[in-house]
């Protein structure tokens, strides 16, 4: 939730082109400087009631559910992935994920700023991973899923360039390491499932609105939201299938 706290201010600030370390954070209201103490994640908030101490103007209730949010997927995360040389690797996708979700929901982009530097520490990163676990085959996967994913994404962009933007194509990058690595069922599933939540959800809003009039919807999350399924139903989806068709054999 410490970690939600700041991506908080990644939210506010990187679409704006601010710095996320200077200066501390300041009531939009009267300009103090948040106190320590009211800037614990969640409880802070509850015990201030959503105001600022001095001047009560309200804090919106997006901050503590940033923090709660961030709480949840890095505990669901650590479940899946366990104690291991990959936890660091994916905690890092996680906090990604929920900072770039909720800034390409809030101004349809998904900053240069968090994806270009993300392809060098998911890079770091997974080579941690497989050299404490001496899988390079995992390393060697996450090169190929990369590459594959941008070029999959490259290809829909070329060929329909109203479905996503420049944005998707280098995130779809990023999602297709962190996929590779984990597996070739993990990388067909997330590939997959993205455009299977994103053209149901935009199937439902082009029937509520209507067509045309420029309806835009962020395609970001939904890519996230397929990744993040994909690392958590794909191996018990493999699984599955080896154990029926074992059965079967049998
Ligand atoms: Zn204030």
């Amino acid at each position: 939730m410490v970690i939600g706290s700041f991506l908080n201010v990644v939210i506010h600030r990187v679409p704006r082109g601010e710095s996320v370390v200077r200066p501390a954070s300041r009531c939009p209201g009267c300009s103090t400087s948040i106190r320590r103490r009211d800037n614990v994640p969640v409880l802070s908030w509850l015990l201030l009631r959503g105001r600022c101490r001095d001047c009560r103007t309200p804090i919106p209730w997006r901050y503590p559910l940033v923090e709660l949010a961030t709480g949840v997927v890095f505990a669901l995360i650590a479940a899946r992935v366990g104690v291991s040389w990959a936890l660091p690797a994916y905690l890092y996708f996680g906090a990604v994920a929920v900072a770039l979700t909720v800034i390409d929901l809030d101004v349809q982009r998904l900053p240069d700023a968090i994806v270009g530097p993300s392809y060098l520490v998911g890079v770091g990163l997974l080579g941690v991973a497989s050299a404490g676990s001496g899988n390079w085959a995992a390393f060697v996967r996450a090169g190929i899923g990369g590459l594959a994913l941008f070029g999959l994404y490259a290809l829909v962009v070329v060929v329909y360039p109203k479905g996503m933007g420049l944005g998707d194509v280098k995130l779809a990058g990023v999602l297709g390491m962190y996929l590779g690595w984990w597996g070739w069922d993990a990388l067909a599933v997330g590939a997959f499932a993205a455009f299977l939540f994103g053209g149901l959800v935009g199937a439902v809003v082009m029937a509520v609105i209507g067509k045309g009039r420029g309806t835009r919807i962020p395609f970001g999350p939904w890519m996230l939201l397929g990744a993040a399924s994909a690392l958590f139903i794909s191996s018990p989806v493999a699984d599955w299938y080896l154990s029926m068709t074992g059965i079967a054999s049998v």
